[in-house]
């Protein structure tokens, strides 16, 4: 970032701890009607942006006769049809608004496929996205320059040290491309030291330092509360990191195009789809139970996506929340709909089957399963330290087989495919659904 770019990104940062101390501290507690007349004015805004200046939807109202000045209610946008991320990523531009052409900021992502994506923001948008965060550290009792040891979002080049200090706002980076039982010693180490309150990172960054705490009986004192994004949070990896550091995890749902996201409160009892980001429906999917995620930002201007098929399955909530925040509770994320892997056959295998199952293998730390075609999958594992690995590797190949309805190249490793990022995702779904 030059100059410029830093002097706007503080002022938004700024923007949004605003928001989340104001208007955004209160919008949880709306009434279901005050929560709606919000969302249909904000989604006003944007379809009038639509209207005016987004190629792609200029000429899709007129195609299906939607006029957005008319739109009386949420539902009515309904008649728009879904629209899916192939369309996003082969029109990117005819998404862009004429207007906000110079002043949109760009985000880049390596995508969970590795393929990058670029997706615009407008600074309102930019603001409440801060706004979001702020708050969502707040339900933890965090407060601004509150000590922060963070494992992602920094990847050292070759000499450079692997943790350095962010003064300005007191948190502390870890690289998370050193996750070596050692090294996970050495980052515990200075930790402990430097006594951080909090604790973010990947979900599978965190759970491999929390086991090195566990298994050597390491706490960090006064350590409070860990955020989590970015990969699947699975249920071993946080009650390996809630019981390793005595602590709870409070979870955040986010993705690139920035139309939905949800956040775990105090409470635990599921996450809260964020009204006052994005218009979040919930359509039935083919899994027994499950929703798919189909979303609407509320602010972005620059870049508007509408009945954006997020590709993500919930499990909704029975009850609301006991907090008293009236956004929508989903019990849990249950992953990526496109990393659903293939049996050989060509059914899908729900990811969440295979978590359960190595949840229970105690003798596999970590995992990761690969599928470059429905005959071709690889699936790697870092077995416990004093088992046989090969032993483990047969156990788990059998299951595999049954599950893949074939042969699966099941490997004993330490070494796992990482992101451009540095996400170490636990599927990487290589193969194409007709494949
Ligand atoms: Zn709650």
């Amino acid at each position: 970032m030059n100059i410029e770019e830093r002097l706007r990104d503080a002022s938004l940062t700024w923007e949004g701890y605003r928001l989340s101390k104001g208007l955004m501290r209160n919008t949880p507690f709306f009434s279901p009607d005050q929560i709606q007349a919000y969302q249909l004015e904000q989604l006003r805004l944007v379809l009038d942006a639509c209207y005016r200046y987004v190629p792609y939807y200029q000429k899709l109202f007129w195609e299906h006769g939607f006029d957005p000045h008319r739109v009386r209610t949420l539902d009515d946008v309904k008649r728009l049809p879904i629209l899916t991320k192939e369309t996003v990523r082969a029109k990117l531009s005819d998404f862009c608004s004429m207007k906000e052409l110079r002043a949109a900021i760009r985000l880049r992502t390596s995508g969970t496929t590795g393929t990058p994506l670029s997706v615009y923001t407008s600074a309102g948008q930019w603001a409440v996205e801060q706004g979001a965060i702020w708050r969502h550290w707040g339900w933890a009792g965090y407060r601004f320059r509150d000590r922060m040891a963070i494992v992602r979002s920094y990847s050292p080049k070759a000499g450079e040290p692997l943790w350095k200090l962010d003064r300005l706002r007191n948190w502390l980076y870890f690289s998370p491309y050193h996750l070596s039982e050692a090294q996970c010693r050495t980052y515990l180490d200075v930790m402990a030291q430097w006594k951080p309150k909090y604790l973010r990172g990947y979900p599978s960054s965190l759970y491999l330092l929390a086991r090195v705490a566990k298994n050597e009986k390491r706490r960090l004192p006064g350590l409070r509360a860990a955020f989590t994004a970015s990969e699947t949070l699975l249920p071993h990896y946080r009650a390996e990191i809630e019981e390793a550091f005595g602590i709870k995890v409070f979870d955040h749902y986010g993705q690139a195009e920035i139309t939905a996201m949800l956040h775990e409160c105090e409470a635990h009892e599921g996450l809260h789809v964020l009204s006052d980001y994005g218009f979040v429906e919930f359509l039935p999917s083919d899994q027994t139970g499950l929703y798919r995620m189909i979303a609407t930002n509320l602010q972005n201007t620059a870049m508007p996506l509408l009945r954006y098929d997020t590709g993500d399955l919930v499990e909704l909530a029975d009850k609301p929340c006991s907090c008293g925040r009236m956004f929508p509770l989903v019990r849990r994320v249950v992953g990526r709909s496109d990393q659903l892997l293939l049996h050989r056959d060509g059914f899908p295998i729900p990811s969440i089957n295979l978590y359960t199952y190595f949840a229970k293998q105690d003798d596999v730390v970590r995992f990761q399963i690969i599928q470059s075609s429905r005959e071709d999958v690889e699936v790697r594992i870092a077995p416990r330290a004093g088992v046989d690995p090969e032993k483990v590797a047969e156990n788990v190949r059998q299951e595999m087989r049954l599950r893949f309805g074939g042969e699966v190249n099941v490997v004993p490793t330490q070494e796992f495919e990482q992101s451009g990022e540095g996400k170490c995702l636990p599927i990487l779904q290589k193969a194409r659904m007709d494949t």
